[in-house]
């Protein structure tokens, strides 16, 4: 049967809404080969629930939406997680996100309702044991199916984030029929990063080319929204006459560590580059030099941190022109389902 594609768009950056990503513990019950928590950046903290309110409460302005994702670690290994969940609702988060590996500890189902919560995401980075596992370890597939499966069961809306490397890049095309069978609501596809485990393991060499992300990423996309799932996924790499913008400069994410450090940009978060941090009484600016100092640079390979972490992803003509930008790793492509 011939489907008709559904037109992708870029999301523009919010400029009325902040974006809270906060990282409630750093604990987890997984060792992923491409985790991205580094213990000497972000600490060895589970932040009481307590804590975490009243930093919640450094970031919500009147007049501005703001959206919360917890995430970890495993956020549901935090046995205040319903706590935490409600004290957002009640200062005023128009959304909530729990991101899970799926093991959904402490009955997380039980305790909390589907208006509490808007999505639980879970990461899976395989359609089958085999290639997830080998990524995210023994019998987190089964683990993580099941989550779903009772997540959706229950009634709570559900989005899956698949990290794509060279390792499980060849099964991306049997996910639709998976998140299909599975009733998942959204699904996200996040390009591999070199940042802590696999900064350390040299694992650039799962890094995607421009071509394999191009040939592969997009047409899965469009397969899944045409399964009736929304489907977003990072824009990496800029056309010719598309504009360069780095959220750092035009939108208000805020990445949050149990040690108090506060991110604007996830592609920092290897090293102290931090430009917030949480004081007593509210957010401090840090000492320079930190991200912000690196967001307003112009050059001509787009963003800067990408540059300097990661620049295996440009390539360069002969005249050591870059033959692409690569856009901001927080601008994303949507394929809404409707
Ligand atoms: S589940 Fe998440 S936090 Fe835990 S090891 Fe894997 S990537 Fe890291
Ligand atoms: S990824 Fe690059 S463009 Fe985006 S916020 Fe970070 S420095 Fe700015």
């Amino acid at each position: 049967m011939h489907h008709l594609c559904k037109m992708k768009k870029t999301v523009a950056f919010a400029k009325n809404a902040v974006n809270v990503f906060f990282h409630i513990t750093t604990r987890c019950n997984l060792k992923c080969a491409h985790c991205y928590i580094n213990f000497a950046q972000h600490g060895q903290l589970t932040l009481p629930a307590e804590t975490v309110s009243q930093w919640l409460s450094f970031f919500s302005k009147p007049g501005k939406d703001a959206n919360l994702v917890l995430l970890g670690g495993e956020p549901t290994l935090h046995p205040q997680l319903p706590e935490i969940i409600r004290a957002a609702r009640n200062m005023g988060y128009g959304s909530v996100t729990i991101d899970t590996n799926g093991y959904l500890f402490h009955d997380i189902l039980d305790k909390v309702a589907p208006t509490d919560v808007d999505y639980f995401s879970f990461s899976l980075d395989g359609p089958d044991p085999e290639t997830n596992d080998a990524i995210r370890g023994c019998g987190c597939y089964e683990a993580c199916t099941r989550g779903i499966k009772r997540a959706v069961e229950k009634g709570f809306s559900t989005s899956v984030i698949y990290t794509v490397s060279r390792q499980n890049l060849h099964k991306l095309s049997e996910m639709p029929a998976l998140l299909k069978d599975l009733g998942v609501n959204r699904f996200f596809i996040q390009v591999i990063g070199i940042r802590g485990r696999s900064a350390k393991a040299g694992q650039d060499a799962l890094q995607l080319t421009r071509l394999q992300w191009e040939e592969n990423v997009p047409p899965v996309a469009q397969a899944v929204s045409n399964a009736g799932i929304s489907v977003t996924y990072p824009k990496v790499f800029l056309e010719p006459d598309d504009i360069f913008e780095c959220a750092g400069n035009v939108a208000e994410n805020y990445f949050i560590f149990p040690n108090g450090r506060v991110y604007r940009c996830p592609l920092c978060e290897d090293y102290p580059l931090h430009s917030l941090e949480i004081g007593a009484r509210g957010l401090v600016l840090t000492p320079k030099i930190n991200e912000a100092d690196l967001f307003s640079l112009n050059i001509a390979e787009g963003c800067v941190i990408n540059k300097l972490v990661q620049g295996g992803n440009i390539d360069y003509d002969q005249q050591g022109q870059p033959l692409w930008q690569v856009a901001c790793c927080l601008l994303k492509e949507e394929i809404s389902a409707d």
